[in-house]
């Protein structure tokens, strides 16, 4: 059977904070603010596979009160993720992401996001494409007060119960 999960988050850019997105480091002079690393896209994803196995929302499985949480890998948390989604007998069958971001120049990274994801969730590198595009100097994204990211995840189990 199959499930699928739908992720959305947005992080405010500030100064003095280093920018992560997809697990890598990507050298800007300004980075996304937030309690955990404010990987942007991974949260997206990690929402993404708590929707597909209806069980609620990164808040409640991650609480930005957490101390424990506090400037942690969010790849890290979609590897627990990942934990749950095999716990409950399925497998990662697709990802599909897009990142919104007006600057930087995201392609030369993106192939590196899709391996660490690959890793992270235990599934070939052919089953996850991201994505990245600018808002076109729109919005807040545009006028570069953050960057949002959006996630589709598909998850299978092979066998017949539910
Ligand atoms: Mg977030």
């Amino acid at each position: 059977m199959f499930r699928i999960g739908f992720g959305y988050d947005v992080h405010r850019l500030v100064e003095n904070r280093p920018l992560i997105l997809g697990g890598v480091e990507i050298p800007h002079p300004v980075g996304l603010d937030g309690h955990s690393d404010a990987d942007v896209l991974t949260h997206a994803i990690i929402d993404a596979v708590i929707g597909a196995l209806g069980v609620g929302d990164i808040g409640q499985h991650f609480p930005d009160t957490d101390p424990k949480y506090k400037g942690v890998s969010s790849l890290s948390l979609l590897k627990t993720a990942t934990d749950m989604i095999h716990r409950e007998g399925f497998q990662l069958n697709n990802l599909d992401a897009t990142i919104v971001a007006q600057t930087p120049k995201l392609a030369p990274y993106l192939n590196t996001m899709r391996e660490k994801f690959a890793e992270t969730l235990a599934a070939p590198a052919d089953r996850i494409n991201i994505k990245a595009t600018t808002s076109e100097g729109l919005g807040f994204c545009g006028k570069r007060e953050g960057m949002e990211a959006f996630a589709v995840v598909s998850l299978i189990k092979s066998s017949s119960d539910r």
